[in-house]
């Protein structure tokens, strides 16, 4: 059979229809405008706040907001409001540590909710600030302000003061809380300064004080998730905040790490006995290296072990075997030129040898190969030694682990010095309490008297305004000290030389 094409050929293949001209685009039509104009007036109207308060005794709600992921607290009344209580202590007036998935929806509900209206949750906090800024300002014969005070600051969660890293100050009650932080308990702990944010919370009722408007983005973020609003550190007075003995506040360092400490108040001085000043009266270990990521992971890491090595580091960790055994073919890091870094060549443990007197670990490793064929390499630390299949003959002991993680932390930006955790020296942190008041932060007002510490009736150093005094008498202790600076500042400050 043929197939033929031809039938085809007569099949008519167009639509039929004609090539409609296209039409110029007019835009929206007047309807569809009014339509989207009506649309823009709802969501603003939403966002304003009805009339009726759904669900919550106090707070006024915005339209649209189905308050999913918002704590029950805020849905109370802050009149009868009763904080929350976490192992014994009130935390941060309704708010968890961290957020969890449906407060994140929440804070974007609110973003959109809420431009520039308080939210049920701020509102709820506002009315407890302004209570607790009441409660701060009446006038209290036990009020401690003014007076000096004997405080205990220890690193432990939950405002305990009896951790192990403890140090106990003599302060003036004067002090604002952001210099209680600034020029006290940071230095005397062994924190560094100006690196990380803080807050204190009031362990009895919940209450927050954060620098929120000094945070950077991070730490303002992180504020966010801790608490909705907080009082400010430079309002209060350690003596307002701390009144009577026995009395204690949360101090937290750094929002990230989060160091957790107690500080209580001891003993209240009597008006006569006080000195106005900062000093640090005693304490005991040095304080961990601040990235190290909070009290547990640091407990975990050195400070248990270092409990259970009955508080010694160099001693036991001598005692550790060397990690390779004779003949274990080995890479080492050989002699090379020092600009091209770290050379790691192939040879053999040929001595092992653990000195303990001097707490050297000792191998000779004999390289088998050029450049160094046959050179004997004496290494006197596991770091610069390791096994070419990667394993290791023997497993380090806790000591050595302990060792490790000590030296891992040698170059801790608050480190001074090999990182040994029962180190305390009171006389580096009297150093340190007393450099922080010769180096005064920016704002006048969070000064100290650079000699005695004392916040009351400052002046300024006339000719530079680069130090503050309380008195006569501490700027003539003072000046041959100062001096030097003071003249290099008058100097740059001719100069045009912009501070
Ligand atoms: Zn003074
Ligand atoms: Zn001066």
């Amino acid at each position: 059979m043929t197939f033929s094409y031809a039938k085809w050929d007569a099949v008519d293949a167009s639509d039929g229809e004609e090539e409609e001209p296209i039409e110029p685009y007019a835009g929206p039509s007047s309807a569809a405008l009014k339509a989207a104009a009506a649309v823009v007036a709802r969501k603003a109207r939403a966002r304003e706040f009805p009339e009726e308060q759904p669900r919550s005794a106090f707070a006024k709600v915005a339209r649209g907001d189905d308050m999913r992921g918002l704590a029950d607290v805020f849905l109370g009344d802050p009149a009868t409001f009763e904080p929350k209580r976490a192992k014994g202590v009130a935390r941060h007036w309704g708010l968890g540590v961290a957020p969890s998935d449906d407060r994140r929806r929440r804070a974007l509900t609110i973003e959109f909710l809420y431009r520039g209206l308080d939210t049920p949750e701020k509102q709820f906090v506002k009315a407890l600030l302004a209570k607790k800024r009441a409660a701060l300002e009446e006038a209290s014969p036990s009020s401690a302000a003014g007076r000096d005070l004997e405080l205990r600051v220890s690193l432990a969660p939950y405002g305990d003061t009896s951790g192990p890293i403890w140090r106990t100050l003599r302060v003036s009650g004067s002090l604002t809380l952001w210099q209680l932080h600034d020029a006290a308990l940071g230095p005397a702990m062994g924190w560094s300064r100006g690196r990380g944010a803080f807050y204190f919370t009031d362990l009895d009722d919940g209450a927050t004080w954060c620098p929120v408007g000094d945070l950077d983005a991070s730490d303002a973020a992180t504020a966010r998730d801790l608490f909705v609003d907080a009082l400010d550190p430079r309002r209060t007075r350690v003596g307002d905040a701390l009144r009577e003995p026995g009395a204690s506040l949360g101090y937290t360092y750094d929002l990230e790490s989060r160091w957790e400490h107690g500080v209580s108040l001891c003993r209240v001085f009597d008006v006569d006995e006080s000195r106005h000043g900062i000093a640090v009266l005693d304490g005991a270990l040095r304080c961990p290296d601040e990235d190290g990521g909070g009290i547990a992971a640091y407990a975990a890491a050195v400070l248990d072990p270092w409990r259970a090595a009955g508080g010694s580091l160099r001693r036991t960790a001598t005692l550790d075997p060397p990690r390779f055994a004779l003949g274990r073919a080995v890479l080492v890091e050989a002699p090379g030129e020092p600009e091209k870094g770290a050379q790691w060549e192939g040879g053999a443990v040929v001595r092992t040898n653990v000195d303990r007197d001097s707490a050297v670990y000792a191998y000779a490793v004999r390289l088998d190969a050029p450049p160094h064929p046959n050179v004997l390499v004496p290494v006197d630390d596991d770091d610069h030694v390791r096994a070419k299949d990667g394993g290791a003959d023997v497993e380090p002991t806790a000591a050595r682990k302990l060792w490790d993680a000590c030296r891992a932390r040698d170059g801790a930006a608050n480190a001074d010095g090999p990182f040994d955790p029962g180190h305390f020296s009171l006389a580096a942190r009297r150093r340190a309490v007393a450099a922080a008041a010769r180096e005064p932060p920016k704002r006048r007002s969070d000064r100290v008297c650079a000699v005695c510490g004392d916040p009351r009736r400052l002046a300024s150093c006339v000719a530079c305004k680069g130090l503050s005094y309380c008195s006569k008498a501490c700027q003539k202790a003072d000046w041959d000290r100062h001096r030097p600076k003071c003249q290099q500042i008058r100097a740059e400050r001719r100069k045009g030389v912009p501070r």
